[in-house]
């Protein structure tokens, strides 16, 4: 529809702030619109199209702009004209403002700045030059503030105050007009022991395990997790070293929240020892291990992995790690001493390395595999047995839980207590009668009742679902059939963490495994015994 049979003619407005100092939204609107009725052009509320906060890099998540792109573009046109107060408004993006602009023009809105009064003009080269040399001088507006957003970001945190959230072994402290980190001695503790099992060879999964199993409060309400370890074992803050800038912003595809890992060499590194928690003995000895652990990971030609191992160790040989000597309660290991008279075995690793167990006997490798993958193939295909199992399970847990009881019953107690306190030191605060610390006083406590919720929070009851513990297995027993290294990531998928082999006196073995099928459906407590394999005779 022409706009010249009109009396009169409609316009937009586009208002746009982001965090920098800005004109407010409703002050942009306002004289825009002052800016219409002074051209004598109506303006429907309808067509008044804001955008609040959101960055000039953002093209995608940007309401406002979206809907308004979408008006200019709808048929039969909506309005005549577009005031907004300049090109920085409709972006901070050079090229995509300046195609935002034509696509406004070239669908036949009149585009006008009320800044300086000027309609927008991209009829000649040398009118789109302009356009450009604005929206450059925007997009570098943007830049400068980025840059001294960081370089305040960086100079806090070479002050040492704290720039961002808390970690875990440390608590915030407010000290004058800034926040500061003091070590947390009981979670400091937790993070060494955590360190040191690491350092001893033991994979996150255990770890975690232990953690979990001694209620061990967790950073965040989500518990120990593989994330949070491998996290943190990375985290340089441990060792005295404040690290900052590893990731920044990088608008990219219209989007501004988009971030990127930032090169090594522009990172602020500042070291404070004040904060040290773990050696640099004991540093450097984790991240030995875990590169050795990298090193192991397989890759197939095309990149993708194909496994990975449970720990440092590798794990070629299905029972390696997880077969037990029944005499001793030391690893089984695989040892290739095959020739055409004795077969590769798995031996006790207490003997090889200790000689301290007397059982010499080693297990043939491909027997003892076999034997564990025909038990598991069965048992995945047993529902009466698996059924059995969870209730055996079920039992476990109660039985474990009833134990635990107790010291529930004092986590809640001391919950009461420590939240007693916590008004207490509140209604001092209020009151003005409070000594200097104490804001540290009061987070110290409520940092202690958050632990303490965590362990409130854990379940009282297992529960087990039938259903999803056959699907489970059915897919683990499928993997079992798979090589090697499959089949050891179905045994620990099943929780078979233990195949104890016991030599007997006929020359054969009993073979006894113990599995948690909690674990195969995500719940992390309650086991049971796998019913014996026995007895087995294999010749020599
Ligand atoms: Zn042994």
């Amino acid at each position: 529809m022409s706009a010249e049979g009109r009396q009169v003619m409609r316009a937009a407005i586009y208002g746009r702030k982001s965090q920098e100092k800005a004109e407010a939204v409703e002050r942009q609107v306002e004289t825009a619109r002052a800016f219409a009725t002074q051209h004598g052009w109506s303006v429907s509320d309808a067509h008044v199209f804001t955008d609040n906060g959101i960055s000039g890099a953002e093209f995608i998540d940007r309401p406002g702009f979206t809907a308004l792109m979408s008006a200019v573009k709808s048929k039969p046109r909506p309005f005549e004209e577009l005031v907004l107060m300049a090109p920085d408004r409709m972006g901070r993006e050079q090229y995509r403002t300046n195609l935002a602009l034509l696509d406004i023009v070239e669908a036949g809105v009149r585009v006008f700045f009320y800044s300086n009064g000027d309609e927008l003009k991209l009829d000649t080269p040398i009118a789109k030059v302009m356009l450009g040399m604005q929206n450059f001088a925007g997009e570098d507006y943007r830049a400068q503030i980025a840059n001294k957003t960081r370089e305040a970001l960086r100079a806090k945190a070479q002050a040492g105050h704290v720039t961002g959230t808390r970690t875990y072994g440390y608590d915030h402290v407010a000290v004058s007009d800034h926040v500061e980190r003091r070590i947390n001695p009981d979670e400091a503790a937790v993070v060494v022991r955590i360190f040191e099992t690491a350092a001893e060879g033991h994979g996150n999964r255990r770890i975690v395990n232990t953690l979990s199993a001694e209620n061990v409060p967790a950073p965040g309400r989500k518990g120990w997790s593989k994330q949070v370890l491998k996290t943190l074992l990375v985290n340089d803050l441990y060792r005295g070293v404040v690290c900052f800038g590893r990731s920044r912003s990088a608008a990219r595809g219209g989007s501004a929240s988009t971030r990127e890992a930032a090169p090594k060499a522009e990172w602020t590194t500042v070291a404070r020892l004040e904060l040290r928690i773990v050696s640099d003995e004991l540093w450097a000895k984790v991240q030995r291990r875990k590169d050795a652990t990298r090193a192991h990971f397989r890759r197939s030609a095309d990149g993708r992995l194909l496994s990975k191992p449970e720990s440092g160790l590798t794990a070629e040989h299905l029972l390696n790690g997880i077969g037990r000597c029944g005499v001793c309660g030391g690893a089984l290991t695989y040892m290739s001493r095959g020739t055409r008279t004795r077969r590769s075995r798995y031996y006790c690793a207490t003997r090889l390395h200790r000689g301290s167990c007397e059982n010499g006997k080693g297990v043939p490798k491909v027997e003892l595999d076999k034997l564990v993958r025909d038990k598991l193939t069965a048992l995945c295909a047993d529902e009466d047995q698996v059924q059995s199992l969870i209730d055996e399970s079920r039992e476990r847990y109660a039985r474990t839980h009833a134990a635990q009881s107790a010291e529930r019953a004092n986590v809640e107690k001391e919950t009461t207590k420590l939240e007693a306190e916590i008004s207490r030191l509140v209604s001092a605060l209020a009151a003005g009668t409070a000594s200097a610390d104490i804001t540290g006083a009061i987070n110290e406590r409520r940092s202690k009742v958050e632990a303490l919720q965590v362990k409130l929070s854990e379940p009282v009851a297992l529960v087990v679902d039938k259903l999803a513990v056959v699907e489970g297995l059915r897919r683990a027993g499928l993997m079992v059939l798979a090589d090697d290294r499959e089949a050891r990531h179905a045994l620990r998928k099943l929780g078979v963490d233990r195949v104890v082999v016991t030599p007997d006196d006929a020359g054969g073995w009993t073979v006894e495994g113990v599995a948690d099928l909690a674990r195969l459906v995500g719940v992390n407590k309650g086991s049971a015994g796998l019913p014996p394999i026995s007895p087995h005779i294999a010749g020599e």
